[in-house]
């Protein structure tokens, strides 16, 4: 077994890259770097009518936003390119004059079909399991073209060669290929090479069990970053999506997917595309990072809400990194800390309005913080309670309205924490106005 590790990623630039694609390039990265081995990207663009260069830099950089860096490819080089297979064509001449020579071509109508050999070929998927193909039932399994009659190759060819000719060992894809594997290994035999063992990981449907497809919620690895996921909660999550760890843990970086993976876990049944999961989990990386690199995680989104980021920015985004689960809800959860001016949550306001008792006990308040000798979230968390004492309520019954005068909120960070963060002067406003609202 002295064979390296070599895999790939070999994405087609027709659209942007998919959940599912992301998936496939997750489960090759994995592979090779558990077993040192090597990671390519090639990039499969010989349709040149459905090729653009938005698909392209989409998968570049969806791929850089996940962490998965490839060893040979785009940007990187390698000693089996070019790495785009629409620069590739005298190396396709080369294979297709070897067929030729061997007598297994033949032109039909301008084109050039392979001659199959006519004889069960059984593969044995890593995933799959065994399956057989019965090539000697010719009606069922025509001779295929792989050369079009305007010279152009076919996938199976190109898709082989390459495969070849980067001496890649593991070829780790979609379901949606398993069948096209056995025309595969005739070619490869053809050609006169071993053929890569293959692994062919089950499809991602929506969770009412349809396939998942290109416009469903979710699909798109470019909307991620913009809705509030950070790489490696993604990253955690398609590992999910048919992996499975043998055991309750769930969260992991991707060191830890790389030590723990192996295509024996990968799931023979089909995944679950689930979007609530997908927020859960990228909310157990929030937790996970320390506060310095949460508030610069969260800053382009407060940012663009127009919320100021300067002093005092980052100890106002620690409070609310276990409240949030996407990055883009932090402007709203730390606004009014952030600001003077912020909206009310109309249920909160109502049940306020609710607590007959919750204006007096406000005003009090307001008037007690102007006595309070020193100003600290303890002793004004501490005056909370004597003030409704003082007027024969509970402190329970004007914590809510205090919150709701200061945030605007029903939850939130911890009240100490915000009447230590706010100051004495711009507490008492707040609940003032809060008792002009009421009036
Ligand atoms: N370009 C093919 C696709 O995107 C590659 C299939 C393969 O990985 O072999 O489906």
């Amino acid at each position: 077994m002295s064979v390296p590790v070599r895999t790939r990623f070999a994405p087609s630039p027709t659209g942007y890259l998919h959940v599912g694609g992301a998936r496939t390039a997750l489960f090759s990265y994995l592979f090779a770097r558990k077993h040192g081995g090597a990671f390519v990207l090639r990039v499969e663009d010989t349709d040149e009518a459905r090729n653009t260069q938005e698909a392209r830099e989409a998968i570049f950089s969806g791929m850089n936003w996940l962490g998965l860096d490839w060893d040979e490819g785009e940007g990187k080089g390698g000693d089996y390119g070019p790495y785009n297979q629409s620069e590739r064509l005298a190396i396709y001449d080369k294979w297709f004059e070897v067929l030729r020579e061997k007598g297994r071509v033949y032109e039909d109508g301008g084109a050039w079909r392979f001659r199959f050999e006519r004889k069960p070929v059984v593969m044995n998927d890593l995933v799959c399991g065994e399956v057989t193909i019965d090539y000697r039932d010719e009606s069922n399994t025509p001779d295929m073209v792989i050369r079009r009659s305007d010279g152009s190759y076919v996938f199976h060819f190109v898709n082989v060669v390459d495969d070849l000719e980067m001496k890649i060992s593991h070829v780790i894809r979609g379901e949606d290929h398993l069948m096209n594997t056995p025309k595969h290994l005739q070619l490869f035999e053809a050609l006169g090479a071993p053929a890569p063992l293959y692994a062919h990981i089950p499809l991602i449907q929506n969770p009412n069990g349809s396939k998942m497809s290109k416009r469903d919620v979710g699909a798109a690895v470019g909307d991620y970053p913009r809705q509030g996921f950070v790489g490696p909660a993604v990253i955690n999550f398609l590992a999910l999506l048919g992996w499975s760890p043998k055991s309750d843990e769930e969260i992991f970086t991707m060191d830890e997917l790389i030590q723990r993976f192996s295509l024996e876990a990968v799931n023979r049944a089909p995944a679950r595309f689930d979007a609530e999961k997908c927020a859960w989990v990228n909310q157990q990386h929030l937790l996970r990072m320390d506060a310095a690199g949460f508030a610069e995680a969260a800053k382009p989104f407060v940012v663009e809400a127009g919320l100021p980021t300067g002093d005092g920015y980052a100890a106002v985004a620690g409070l609310v990194r276990e409240k949030v689960r996407l990055l883009s809800e932090v402007p709203a959860a730390i606004g009014f800390l952030l600001q003077d001016q912020f909206d009310f949550e109309p249920e909160a306001l109502e049940k306020v309005r609710g607590n007959a008792t919750a204006k007096d006990l406000l005003a009090a308040l307001a008037a007690d913080f102007a006595k309070l000798g020193d100003w600290s979230a303890d002793t004004a968390k501490h005056q909370i309670g004597e003030t409704a004492k003082a007027a024969g309520a509970k402190p329970g019954q004007l914590m809510f309205p205090v919150r709701v005068a200061l945030s605007g909120k029903s939850g939130g960070p911890d009240l100490g924490d915000i009447l230590g963060l706010l100051g004495r002067e711009r507490c008492a406003k707040r609940l003032e106005d809060l008792v002009a609202k009421l009036a």
